[in-house]
C-alpha cells in the first residue's frame, strides 16, 4: 500500500501515531480475469490525530511579523522565531523563513529551485539555524558572574570605549561608570571582558549549558545542539588553540558559540523562570480519530535545574526590563503590548557579512507568560530583532487577557 509519509517536521516525528495500521485486502479472480470476490483479511486501523502545542493566533502572527520585518531591511533575506511558554516548555510558535509551499512540494521543478535557492527555503532555522548569541549571551555571563562571586550590584568598570588588556577589543560606545545594571541595560562588552578574563570561559559556559545552550531542547522534531565555545571544543576539532583573548570574546556571545533559537528560548525561559529548564515539546496530546477523546497527553518534563539566588534572579529581570524601557530603538515597538516586557538585543558579528540581529525576551516581568526568540541574518542591528518578537507578544496579550 503507497502512503503518504512525512518526511521532516511533525508528520515524521508522529509518523507512528498518526499511521495507524494498513489493512490487507484480498481480491479473487475467475479464469476471464473478473473480480468474483474481495474482502479485507486484515481490517485497516485509522491513526490517531495528534494535537499539537502550537497556538494557530500566535503562529500567524509570527510568520507574518518575521517576514515583514526582514522585507523591511535591505541587506536581510531570512530569519527565524520561536514562542515558548517558559513554565511547561510548550513551543506557541515556530517560524522559519524563507519557507516553502508544501501543497507545490511533490513537483520536481518546484523541489529542484527550492535546493538551488541560496537562502535555502527547506533549512528550519529555529531548529536547524546555528548562531553566535552575541550580546544576549551576556545575561548567562552575568548570572554566572553574580553566583560565582565574580560581581556583584557594587561592582564597577570604566569604559572609555576600549578594554584596556590583552588585544584591546572595543565597545559599541564610551559608557564611563557602569555596573551590571547599565552593563546588560547599554549591552557594555568592556563588563563583560572583565568578566571574561578573571573568570575564563568554562565556569561560564557550565551555566549557560545547564540552562539549555548547547543541549537538546527535547523537543520531537530534529535539531542542532549547536556548539559551546571553549578550550574543549577547539581541542575536539583539531582548530587553533584557546587563547586568552577568546575568553574575551566569549563573555560577549561570540568565538565560536552557535545556538539555535529554540535554544535560546529555552535558555530564558530557565532564567526567568528561576532556573528550571523545561524540555521544549510540541507535542501535546493523542486523540482518538473519530471520538477526538484523549488518549494520552504530554506530561510537562524537568530536563535540569539551575539553582541561584532570588536576589540575583531579581537584578536579571530589573535589568532585562530596562534593556526595553530605557532604549528608545527597543522601546518603540513594544508600546502596545500591554504589560511589562524585558529581554536583550544580540548584534552578532559574521565574517564577510552584515551583522546578524538577535532579540530575546519575556513578558511580562512579575510571572512571565511567554519568552520569544526572533533572529534575523545580517539584521544590523539588533533591536531590529525586537520588532516581530513584540507582534508576537502582543498578539498573545491581546488573545489571552
Ligand atoms: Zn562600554
Amino acid at each position: 500500500m503507497d502512503c503518504f509519509v512525512g518526511i521532516s517536521g511533525c508528520e515524521y516525528a508522529f509518523e507512528s501515531i498518526l499511521h495507524g495500521q494498513d489493512g490487507k485486502m484480498v481480491i479473487k479472480y475467475d479464469d476471464n480475469g473478473n473480480i468474483v470476490e474481495k474482502y479485507y483479511e486484515t481490517e485497516p486501523i485509522s491513526g490517531n490525530d495528534v494535537y499539537l502545542t502550537i497556538d494557530i493566533d500566535i503562529q500567524i502572527t509570527a510568520e507574518d511579523a518575521l517576514k515583514s520585518s526582514i522585507d523591511g531591511i535591505d541587506s536581510a533575506n531570512a530569519g527565524a522565531i520561536t514562542a515558548i511558554d517558559p513554565n511547561t516548555g510548550a513551543v506557541l510558535a515556530i517560524a522559519s523563513y524563507p519557507t516553502y509551499d508544501l501543497t507545490q512540494y511533490s513537483n520536481e521543478e518546484y523541489y529542484n529551485s527550492l535546493l538551488e535557492d541560496e537562502n535555502t527555503p527547506m533549512l528550519n532555522r529555529a531548529l536547524q539555524g546555528v548562531y553566535a548569541p552575541g550580546s544576549t549571551y551576556k545575561i548567562g555571563v552575568s548570572l554566572a558572574a553574580l553566583e560565582l562571586g565574580d560581581v556583584n550590584t557594587e561592582t564597577q568598570c570604566t569604559c572609555t570605549g576600549r578594554y584596556d588588556a590583552l588585544h584591546r577589543p572595543s565597545c559599541n560606545g564610551v559608557h564611563g561608570a557602569v555596573d551590571i545594571y547599565t552593563a546588560i541595560q547599554e549591552s557594555c562588552n568592556i563588563f563583560f571582558y572583565s568578566i571574561g578574563e578573571r573568570l575564563s570561559i568554562e565556569p561560564i559556559t557550565q551555566f549557560t549549558q545547564k540552562l539549555g545552550l548547547g543541549a537538546k531542547t527535547g523537543i520531537e522534531l530534529s535539531e542542532r545542539v549547536g556548539t559551546v565555545a571553549g578550550p574543549e571544543f577547539r581541542k575536539e576539532n583539531k582548530l587553533e588553540a584557546w587563547a586568552q583573548g577568546d575568553d574575551l570574546s566569549a563573555a560577549i556571545g561570540q568565538a565560536d558559540h552557535g545556538y539555535t533559537p529554540l535554544q535560546l528560548s529555552v535558555y530564558m525561559s530557565s532564567i526567568v523562570n528561576g532556573g528550571t529548564r523545561y524540555s521544549a515539546h510540541i507535542l501535546d496530546s493523542v486523540r482518538h480519530f473519530y471520538t477526538k477523546d484523549i488518549i494520552s497527553s504530554y506530561e510537562v518534563s524537568v530536563a535540569d535545574r539551575v539553582s541561584f539566588t532570588s536576589e540575583n534572579h531579581r537584578i536579571l529581570i530589573d535589568s532585562m526590563g530596562r534593556v526595553v524601557s530605557e532604549n528608545n530603538e527597543v522601546k518603540r515597538y513594544f508600546k502596545n503590548v500591554g504589560v511589562s516586557v524585558g529581554g536583550k538585543t544580540g548584534t552578532a558579528e559574521v565574517n564577510g557579512q552584515e551583522d546578524n540581529a538577535l532579540f530575546c525576551g519575556f513578558a511580562q516581568l512579575e510571572a512571565p507568560k511567554i519568552v520569544v526568540t526572533c533572529i534575523i541574518e545580517e539584521g544590523v542591528h539588533g533591536y531590529y530583532a525586537s520588532e516581530p518578537a513584540a507582534k508576537v507578544m502582543e498578539k498573545y496579550f491581546e488573545k489571552y487577557k
